[in-house]
């Protein structure tokens, strides 16, 4: 075990044994910087330990048996082992050799490991961050909150300069979401809505590898996250999710009522050439097929979707085609937006750039139709019962509130009258009129 100064204070007591090459000694030091920063103590024998983690290294196959060999030595003396370092790239023959591993993560994973470890070994009380709560400090009301699971894009689309902003993806290890997810439940949150540029890509950066939550393996991908996100018995919504093949995979999820029947996909087009230049992920998908069998498993799937018009080169006949994809795809919710260039986007050199007034013409026949659309979607909800959360009333005491349908601040809301309730509490109601954006209902 490598020596670190015992500490006097009632602090949790983290051991480390670190083993591997200069680069893994520097990760051993990132790590236990981390873990003194939240106040944990470092000791330098296994007795006094509350935790041990083990930095391995998988580089030959002495360094594997060394590793494996002090992964065991540990699990012996303390019981108590998380694994990290490059052997943890492979985890199931860690697992294999020694069941009794609480958590294994890869190389450099620093937000995996001292994820691991807040879930064995809370940090102590700290009363600077404690004057923040455990769910962090949020800008949305009490009942909502924002879930973001990752970070950049792998992505270039032609239109977008958030990749070179934010850089590649980087999706949250399993257990911080997951974490993070539970303590906002028990502050009271009612609904989640999950946010990041590309929600089912969650986990490629990750090459899916094995995450830890309350001591439960999962596989670090969309499904995975989405399944256990919906144990936590809360609204659970998807927003910016691109329809690729496997986004098949959540619709039982969201059948049998693990997840709102609710997917916010940006489309940006219904043209496959313009798809094509505008650089889309899934651009080559068959996205109306993929909705008929989506709806036909969950009828009452609310799509909600972006467009672009206008992009450079979108012919008369491009564009057409997007109005006759939108009569197909039948979204229920719709935001569109003219072309605008952006500073350092690729699309601003693409040929025959569309006149603005030629822009806001079609942008303006794009709203008329998709209005039609929702419009007529909305009406077809009369009749219906529908459970609805309360996010507040308007000055004549009428509820304002949503129904799975609607997303806070994109969609529209449900007015309930005659009814009183706090906010975030859920009510079940009948639909018994629409506008063009919004319903109306009674208490059922
Ligand atoms: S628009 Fe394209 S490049 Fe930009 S964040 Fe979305 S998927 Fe990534």
């Amino acid at each position: 075990m490598n020596k670190f100064d015992r500490l006097s204070t009632p602090q949790p007591q983290i051991g480390f044994v670190s083993l591997g090459c200069p680069k893994a000694l520097v990760d051993s030091e990132q790590i236990l910087s981390r873990l003194r920063a939240e106040g944990y103590g470092i000791v330098p024998d296994y007795d006094g330990a509350d935790l041990v983690i083990v930095n391995t290294c998988g580089f030959i196959d002495s360094a594997i048996a060394e590793s494996l060999d002090a992964i065991g030595e540990a699990v012996a003396e303390n019981g108590r082992v998380v694994v990290t370092g490059c052997l943890g790239k492979d985890a199931e023959r860690i697992q294999q050799a020694h069941p009794g591993v609480l958590a294994v993560t890869g190389p450099r994973a620093f937000a995996d490991v001292m994820a691991a470890v807040h879930e064995q070994l809370p940090p102590p009380h700290d009363p600077f961050a404690s004057l923040v709560p455990p769910q962090g400090i949020r800008l949305t009301p009490r009942h909502y909150a924002y879930l973001k699971i990752s970070e950049g894009c792998n992505h270039r689309c032609s239109f977008c300069i958030i990749p070179s902003l934010r850089g590649d993806l980087v999706s949250r290890p399993m257990g911080d979401v997951l974490g993070e997810a539970e303590r906002l439940a028990a502050a009271g949150v009612r609904e989640l809505l999950v946010i990041s540029q590309d929600t089912s890509a969650y986990g490629v950066d990750l090459r899916y590898r094995t995450g830890f939550f309350n001591g439960r393996p999962m596989r670090s991908d969309i499904e995975q996250l989405a399944a256990a996100l919906g144990e936590l018995g809360i609204w659970v919504r998807l927003h910016y999710v691109y329809p690729y093949p496997h986004v098949d995979r959540l619709i039982p999820l969201i059948a049998d009522g693990h997840l709102l029947p609710y997917l916010d996909m940006p489309l940006q087009h219904g043209h496959p050439r313009v798809l094509k230049a505008m650089r889309r992920p899934a651009a080559t998908e068959r996205v109306l097929e993929r909705i008929r069998g989506w709806r036909e498993r969950v009828p009452d799937l609310a799509l909600r979707s972006t467009f672009i018009v206008g992009f450079p080169g979108e012919t008369d006949a491009e564009f057409e085609a997007l109005l006759e994809f939108l009569e197909d795809a039948q979204l229920d919710r719709v935001g569109a937006f003219t072309y605008s260039a952006v500073d350092g986007a690729a699309a601003n050199a693409l040929a025959a750039p569309i006149p603005e007034a030629e822009k806001e013409a079609r942008l303006e026949a794009f709203m008329q139709v998709q209005a039609g659309i929702s419009a007529a979607r909305l009406q077809r909800r009369i009749g219906t019962r529908q459970t609805v959360l309360v996010d507040g009333s308007d000055e004549d005491g009428t509820l304002i509130a949503r129904s799975p349908a609607e997303a806070p601040e994109i969609d529209g809301v449900v007015y309930v009258e005659g009814a009183s309730a706090a906010l975030g509490d859920f009510l079940e109601v009948e639909i018994v009129d629409a506008s063009e954006h919004d319903l109306f209902a009674r208490v059922a």
